[in-house]
């Protein structure tokens, strides 16, 4: 038995990855934290990693988005320095490397890494894209970065922010994204920033369907333009809805573990995900918070096989709608898909195959 869960593990673990989903803020290294905890004496306790724990990750929390969303804002304080900030990016992209993660969209909001401080969004932003590229170029990866707007911000301030992921597109940012509560703060007021954002050829995805109704991802569709929702678990309570997704071709960024901690899913076994593949959703499988969660892409995928029991043949499905829903122009998502079609093996070893060569890859 051990080692059955040993083979699963290697091999989940070489398997190449697309992760379209993760947040930076969510992604940091904990030694790098009390590192910094120490060294600028934020008001955490720094006595050892398992002091810090509790209050950047999910440990005993009661699985509500309060709990979840306090991690953030203790994570604010620690972006001291543009050096500090360069760092924190610079092994969120090496973390998801070594867990095989050869395409990755990392997201971040440029106010988060700013407010504390007082930096300005906009050389936050560059610092995080100068940070991506160095990175980039040391491991065997490639990152496309997403902005996100928060929905409970002052309206002007996301208009800022837009405007920063405007100047950037095809300069390091792919994407637009909508986060927070999504049921006191709908999406209507930001529909003209989601406008310009498609006409300037950003990719848009949206949180929705999580906390809300599935009428969130209608009105993440309609008033926002989304190519991809975040989370959308709940897209099948409304048969209308479910035919609005099929009929654009959405692709659904479902994060597991996170979904769990923050009480949208009761139960593992009883996740969407099994019921949003069956019905041939475009589902992807996703990290969301892999530091604040602990968890890797690895973790996630032994989950939907072991726990979910979706089978490989599934799971790959994942990773080729991931590749195909991809924030690329349509010749280089082409190319990815092609690629992760040559990559991916179409059994597990278990299955009869070995993909040990996959550590090559
Ligand atoms: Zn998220």
């Amino acid at each position: 038995m051990k080692e059955r869960r040993e083979q699963i593990v290697a091999d989940l673990k070489s398997l190449p990855k697309i992760d379209l989903h993760r947040h930076l803020e969510g992604s940091l290294r904990l030694e790098t934290l009390l590192e910094i905890a120490r060294k600028y004496r934020l008001n955490v306790p720094t006595k050892d990693l398992e002091a810090l724990r509790p209050f950047v990750q999910v440990t005993n929390d009661p699985p509500t988005h309060e709990a979840f969303l306090g991690k953030f804002e203790v994570l604010r304080h620690f972006y001291r320095s543009p050096e500090m900030i360069d760092r924190l990016v610079y092994e969120a992209v090496a973390d998801a490397a070594a867990d095989h993660v050869k395409y990755l969209e990392l997201r971040f909001s440029p106010q988060a890494l700013s407010r504390v401080r007082g930096f300005s969004m906009a050389d936050a932003a560059d610092w995080v894209i100068a940070s991506v590229s160095r990175a980039e170029a040391d491991f065997d990866i490639q990152v496309g970065l997403i902005v996100t707007l928060v929905r409970h911000d002052p309206l002007p301030q996301a208009q800022q922010v837009a405007e920063i992921a405007f100047a950037r597109f095809g300069k390091g940012i792919v994407g637009l994204d909508l986060a927070g509560d999504e049921v006191k703060f709908p999406s209507r007021p930001f529909t003209p920033l989601f406008k310009e954002a498609r006409e300037v050829g950003l990719g848009i995805t949206v949180h929705a369907g999580e906390w809300a109704s599935a009428f969130g991802v209608r009105e993440a569709i309609l008033d926002l333009f989304a190519n991809r929702v975040g989370h959308g678990v709940r897209t099948l309570e409304n048969s209308e809805i479910l035919q609005l997704v099929r009929e654009r071709q959405t692709a659904f960024e479902v994060c597991l573990t996170s979904n769990l901690q923050t009480g949208v899913v009761h139960e593992m076994d009883h996740h969407p995900l099994v019921d949003m593949l069956d019905v041939g959703l475009l589902a992807t499988i996703n990290t969301d918070d892999p530091s604040i969660s602990n968890c890797t892409l690895s973790d996630e995928y032994e989950i939907a096989l072991e726990q979910l029991k979706i089978g490989y043949p599934a799971l790959r499905q994942t990773i080729m709608n991931a590749a195909s829903s991809a924030f690329l122009p349509p010749a280089k998502r082409q190319d990815l898909i092609e690629r992760f079609d040559g990559l991916l093996p179409t059994a597990l070893s278990l299955d009869g195959r070995s993909p040990a060569s996959l550590s090559q890859v």
